[in-house]
């Protein structure tokens, strides 16, 4: 099924992709960092400069690197300013930040929420809580689904869960409330908290305003830089990360996105000619990638 995914290091079609490439947009867990979060690791968590070296070569060239995460604001500003880049897309395509100083301005995106959905100064958050979402989904799937704690706190447009779901069974429950929203699969995770199940690994999930996507935010933030999708790229692992693929010229998948069943699936659903692979996995895979992207944009000048 995987198999016809061509390796981006190994592929014309991608090289000549990659030589307008001016921008990555780049999921975090299970991509870039290694298990346990850290960029100073490889693919199994030893320490290694694997992923640092390519971040400051990209940074050398003068290549914007912006990090897609589940995670919440406060995190990603945190590591955006870490790493040296500028803006940061968090809560799984919810808030675009440009900036992680004092002046930064952010977006907060309610997809195709009508402006009066939501009560004053009422965030998404509140609002799901206000309908009941989580509970309603931890109801229907006892065992299955949880709040992903302490990640869970703080959040704005997406609640985040860990859970063993059919993600169309969580919609359908989801599709009873009386607000429009969309149930997100974010990946594996690596623990299961306190869940029941063991018939599959447990995934993150998010529940978003309908139509919030991490492919949505990027089209946004290519379209306030004045970009086209032929000057962007995507790299991550998981099931919502290759719906990039529609908004970027160059969609890549590290090693380990090919394990996932949803990656699988749309792999297998989706017109994917812009979707290549790395043959390592996570950060080594980024690297990897990176390295293709570097080789072509020399190529270029
Ligand atoms: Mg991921």
């Amino acid at each position: 099924m995987t198999d016809h995914v061509r390796l981006i290091s190994a592929d014309s079609a991608a090289h000549e992709a990659l030589r307008t490439v001016r921008v990555l947009y780049t999921d975090l867990d299970g991509t870039l960092v290694a298990p346990g979060g850290s960029v100073l690791g490889d693919a199994a968590g030893a320490p290694s400069l694997v992923v640092a070296e390519r971040i400051v070569a990209l940074a050398r060239k003068g290549l914007d690197v912006v990090p897609v995460s589940g995670r919440g604001r406060p995190q990603l500003r945190e590591l955006t300013q870490l790493l040296g880049w500028h803006t940061y897309i968090a809560e799984a395509g919810g808030i675009i930040v440009r900036g992680t100083g004092l002046r930064a301005e952010a977006l907060v995106d309610h997809g195709q929420w009508p402006d009066d959905l939501l009560g004053n100064g009422e965030t998404p958050v509140a609002a799901m809580n206000r309908v009941g979402a989580a509970e309603a989904l931890i109801e229907a799937f006892p065992g299955r689904i949880e709040h992903y704690a302490p990640w869970q706190m703080d959040r704005e447009v997406s609640l985040l869960l860990r859970g063993c779901l059919d993600a169309a069974e969580g919609q359908t429950v989801l599709d009873g409330l009386p607000l429009p929203l969309d149930l997100v699969d974010n990946g594996m995770l690596r623990s299961y908290g306190t869940l029941t199940c063991r018939d599959m690994p447990p995934h993150a999930y998010h529940v978003v305003p309908r139509g919030v996507s991490k492919a949505r935010a990027i089209m946004l933030d290519l379209a306030h830089r004045g970009l086209g999708p032929e000057h962007a790229a995507a790299i991550g692992d998981s099931a919502t990360d290759l719906e990039m693929a529609g908004a970027v010229g160059v969609m890549a998948l590290v090693g380990n996105a090919l394990g996932s069943n949803g990656v699988r699936d749309g792999l297998a659903n989706g017109t994917r000619e812009n979707v290549w692979r790395t043959h390592a996995e996570r950060g080594e895979g980024w690297a990897e990638f990176a390295d293709a992207w570097l080789t072509a944009v020399s190529d270029d000048r």
